[in-house]
């Protein structure tokens, strides 16, 4: 089994360093987030990431507060909701995270979408709104989700600080590689979102072949990939026993070959799952 020492570090530009394993909470229950982030704690974990959307930011910073684990030890990340991209809105948003957690700071806080078509907001200003949490020391770093290369090149252009992370769609089936390689050659790293591809991909033929050859779980070879790709992960399961083996993913090494076979896998824009950044415009109530 691996343990917390084995996930590599990942330098992000603001001098932090992230595990490059996490636990992703997307869809879990409000009810039952503070029971398994504790769970993921437990095992290993030490880095949870949450949003504003998923509404369970309150159970992610519970099961925080009453670990043993001290404070600094944990990496947890948040994004702005849609909805709240305007600066007001977003300083507004940002402080009711901290409340809603009962946390001092936080580790990394994204902007969640970048919402180009919708004319009442602008990105680029809600960026700058980021600065501020970064500058004041109630977000260590500050990062983008779902950018597109136009949206990095435009906060470039600003000369704004550039993005510790860019969080994007990546699974086998969704290279996601213009934006991935724009990233790697910028200092801006890749978190991995579905790195599972919600779990659709894992009855594939050359995924359960590549488990069997190894003796490991369709699970641990996507994520194996995910990890020697460097890109930063954090499957999401509510099952006990699933978080222990996402967990597990140190103890072996895939060939350039078995990576290669898992890279063939992709379908170009056919293998996204979810919305396309560019066109989603979806502001919540
Ligand atoms: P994922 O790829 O992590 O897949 C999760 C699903 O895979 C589970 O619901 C389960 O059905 C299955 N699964 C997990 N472990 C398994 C195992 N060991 N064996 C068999 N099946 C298993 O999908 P995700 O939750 O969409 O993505 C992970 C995290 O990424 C989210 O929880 C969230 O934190 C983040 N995320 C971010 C965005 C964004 O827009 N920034 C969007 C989606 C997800």
């Amino acid at each position: 089994m691996s343990t917390t020492t084995d996930i590599p570090l990942i330098e992000l530009n603001s001098g932090q360093r992230i595990p490059q394993l996490g636990f992703g909470t997307f869809q879990i229950e409000p009810s039952e987030t503070a029971a398994l982030v504790s769970h993921a704690l437990s095992v290993g974990y030490r880095h949870i990431d949450t949003a504003q959307m998923y509404g369970n930011e309150a159970g992610v910073g519970a099961a925080i507060r009453e670990s043993s684990i001290d404070r600094d030890e944990i990496f947890v990340t948040t994004k702005l909701n849609n909805s709240f991209h305007e600066p007001g809105a977003a300083r507004a948003a940002f402080e009711r995270s901290l409340m809603e957690m009962g946390l001092g700071y936080v580790d990394l806080f994204l902007i969640h979408w970048p919402l180009p078509t919708v004319p009442e907001t602008d990105y680029l200003e809600t960026w700058k709104t980021l600065e501020e949490f970064a500058a004041d020391g109630r977000a260590r770093s500050i990062g983008v989700s779902n950018f597109q290369v136009d949206h990095l090149e435009r906060l470039d252009r600003a000369g704004t600080t550039t993005p510790a992370v860019n969080q994007i769609e990546l699974h086998p089936r969704f290279l996601n590689r213009e934006v991935d390689e724009y990233g790697k050659h910028n200092g801006i790293p890749t978190e991995a979102w579905s790195p599972l591809g919600q779990g659709e991909l894992l009855d594939d033929p050359v995924v359960t072949g590549l488990a069997d050859e190894l003796d490991r779980t369709a699970a641990q070879v996507v994520l194996r990939w995910q990890l020697q790709r460097g890109n930063i992960v954090f499957p999401k399961s509510a099952n006990e026993a699933r978080i222990e083996e996402n967990f597990d993913v140190f103890g072996f090494d895939l060939s350039d070959a078995q990576i290669g076979s898992l890279d063939a896998l992709d379908r170009g824009a056919d293998g996204r799952i979810g919305p396309h950044p560019d066109h989603f415009d979806m502001i919540p109530d």
